[in-house]
């Protein structure tokens, strides 16, 4: 081929390409925006995957723009709010923002852990060491005193599980101890109790997945008062036997009360007494920007809710965004606690999404019914897993029940007594060889092997399951915001029958 006839043949690609792409944004997007979605129809080819795309890509942006984070009590938490907030009251909704406070726990930038003697030396964050989560903030430079460590073979360390370990412990010293037996929280709280300033805890060294450093927590009710580390084996092993030992240990975290908010935007109209909540948390760990986790189900959520501002739903449906649930599901429980037992008797049922993107997916549906962990929802819950299984089944597509086990922000309507369901696509949970025979991905690793980690960005999705699983969504909620004769027995709009959920609606 010549210059010229290329020159031509790219001329032409380039039309023909701006004619598809056109087709395909005026099929999108203008259509989508100038129509009802009022079925089922309408609404899935609209909620599209490009479309909740583009919701992850804001909230990687706001992590970006904000310490690479968006937890609750951060800016790139509120600026995670502010999002929604705009997004919602462009698209007509009545949107509520709920403050609370809560008990925040977060690193507020590097951290320290630097030898001062004998050798002069700093240790890399991540690779030789990291913050205990729920550390309290300190700045410590202390000669540091070994608690009952155990170099054999096994290495059976029970280090710092007992009082006695600290006996003649140097008042004003590190406590250099060994993963193993009992809890962080226990060790370190023991340290305290002996004097210690900071501690140090390594890994144990007893199998070769128990060397590196790990995200460990002392939780919520640690009460040492003193700065914790995680650190490696081989460091551990280093320090132990070196002396005149002095570290610099620095946790540079908040730690204590905070406020942070629930989003909540509802359908201006619909019935009253009949009010259909879906929710996803809002808020990510403090390692990483959370776009799977829970960048997905609030993207879906948002696109949804736009694509759905036209229909003039049968009930009223309430969309929420929780925060503060990676600190144990505080927004969510908020809200519930804070309803009266009218407001409570008002929702129908609620409908959960937390991680519905994981790059090596599996269909988990919550298991409403018991049938696959024994622990059923509330009455209703069992014919919401039905609705999903039915779904999936009509698409061709596999799933199974995931157990009740009251990890994410369904826990306070179960308690609440309130119908729930939903999906998720797995955690730190390991892929089995027969799943992934179902769904493809890799047996032997998790579903998201970024689950709470500085990698669950944008490019960690399944775009398979991120677009199922939205236009999943999307048909539970359009059919329930018309008619929930399943759950309640009433009257709901005709065409949404669920005798009438033939293949039309569900292909
Ligand atoms: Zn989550």
């Amino acid at each position: 081929m010549n210059r010229r006839s290329i020159r031509v043949a790219a001329a032409l690609v380039a039309v023909l390409l701006s004619i598809l792409l056109f087709t395909a944004v005026s099929a999108g997007s203008a259509a989508c925006a100038n129509r009802t979605n009022n079925t089922f129809d309408k609404l899935l080819e609209c909620v599209t995957l490009e479309g909740v795309r583009q919701h992850q890509a804001a909230l990687q942006a706001i992590a970006d723009a904000h310490g690479g984070d968006r937890v609750s009590g951060s800016a790139g938490y509120d600026a995670s709010v502010d999002y929604v907030v705009d997004t919602m009251t462009a698209a007509g909704y009545n949107v509520t923002v709920q403050p609370f406070t809560f008990f925040a726990w977060r690193p507020l930038g590097p951290s320290t852990l630097a030898q001062v003697a004998p050798l002069p030396a700093t240790y890399a964050e991540g690779p030789d060491y990291r913050l205990m989560t729920q550390t309290d903030a300190g700045d410590v430079t202390a000669a540091v005193t070994p608690v009952d460590l155990n170099f054999g073979n096994p290495a059976a360390s029970t280090s710092g599980c007992e009082a006695a370990d600290f006996a003649g412990f140097p008042v004003g010293h590190i406590a250099l101890i060994q993963r193993g037996a009992c809890t962080f929280q226990l060790k370190a709280e023991n340290a305290a109790a002996a004097g210690a300033t900071g501690v140090i805890i390594f890994n144990q060294g007893n199998s070769p997945d128990r060397v590196g450093t790990i995200v460990g927590t002392l939780s919520n009710a640690y009460s040492g008062g003193i700065p914790v580390l995680f650190a490696t084996y081989t460091l551990g092993q280093e320090w132990a036997s070196t002396p005149g030992l002095i570290l610099h240990m620095v946790a540079n975290v908040f730690r204590g009360e905070s406020t942070t908010y629930n989003v909540l935007a509802e359908t201006r109209s619909g019935r009253d007494d009949t009010v259909i909540m879906v929710g996803a948390h809002l808020d990510s760990v403090p390692l990483g920007p959370g776009i799977n986790d829970n960048g997905s189900g609030s993207a879906a959520l948002l696109e949804i809710a736009r694509q759905m501002a036209k229909v003039k739903p049968w009930n009223k449906v309430r969309f929420a965004w929780w925060g503060a649930e990676e600190s144990g599901l505080v927004g969510s429980t908020f809200y519930v606690n804070n309803l009266s037992s009218a407001e409570l008797d008002r929702i129908t049922l609620y409908l959960n999404f937390d991680m519905i993107g994981s790059p090596n997916f599996a269909r988990f549906i919550y298991d409403g019914d018991g049938s696959g962990f024994g622990l059923a929802g509330p009455p209703g819950s069992a014919q919401i897993e039905a609705l999903f299984e039915r779904y999936y089944a009509a698409r061709g597509l596999p799933s199974e029940p995931t157990q009740i086990s009251f990890r994410s922000d369904y826990a306070a309507f179960f308690d609440a007594g309130i119908p729930f369901g939903g999906l998720f696509t797995g955690a730190e949970g390991i892929k089995s060889p027969e799943q992934a025979a179902l769904y493809g991905g890799t047996a032997g690793i998790a579903y998201d092997p970024c689950y709470h980690l500085a990698c669950d960005t944008f490019a960690n999705n399944s775009d398979t399951a991120l677009e199922q699983n939205s236009d999943a969504v999307a048909f539970a909620v359009l059919q329930y915001a018309m008619n929930v004769e399943t759950i309640t027995g009433q009257r709901g709009k005709g065409n949404f029958k669920p005798e009438k959920w033939g293949e039309e609606y569900v292909r």
